[in-house]
């Protein structure tokens, strides 16, 4: 699948959507890279999305993604739990695949924190 494709595939879903402005969310930061948005099935009290703004339809499409696109999303991450004030700790989770519990094909980072996080995860 061409980059093309896969950016035409991934958006297709609800976060393509929320790039192209078609659908709301409640964002807390972005960039020209990236939009960082709550999550609107909260399983922490702090639980917010970072998406790219290009379609990659998952971590399993890394090889496609622009040198130095992956590493921007972590720092964006690192930029959401400081304005977020997690400084007790926080988690970072990327769901790849459908057992792992991944349910929409576009990238995206879970940023979770404001309370005490188990270990292993479920
Ligand atoms: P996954 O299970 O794919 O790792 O995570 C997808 C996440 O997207 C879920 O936590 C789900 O609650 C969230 N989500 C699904 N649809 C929407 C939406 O339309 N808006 C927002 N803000 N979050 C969504």
């Amino acid at each position: 699948m061409s980059e093309r494709d896969a950016a035409e595939r991934s958006s297709d879903t609800v976060f393509g959507a929320i790039v192209r402005g078609e659908i709301p969310a409640d964002v807390v930061y972005e960039d020209d890279l990236c939009i960082a948005f709550r999550d609107l099935n909260p399983q922490a009290p702090v639980h917010v999305l970072v998406i790219p703004r290009i379609g990659l339809s998952g971590l399993q499409e890394a090889e496609r993604a622009e040198p130095g696109l992956l590493g921007h999303l972590m720092q964006a991450a690192k930029k959401v739990a400081d304005l977020e004030q997690l400084d007790d700790g926080w988690r970072l989770v990327i769901n790849v695949g459908a057992a792992a519990g991944q349910t929409v094909a576009h990238l995206h980072l879970h940023v979770l924190g404001g309370r005490r996080l188990a270990w292993p995860p479920g």
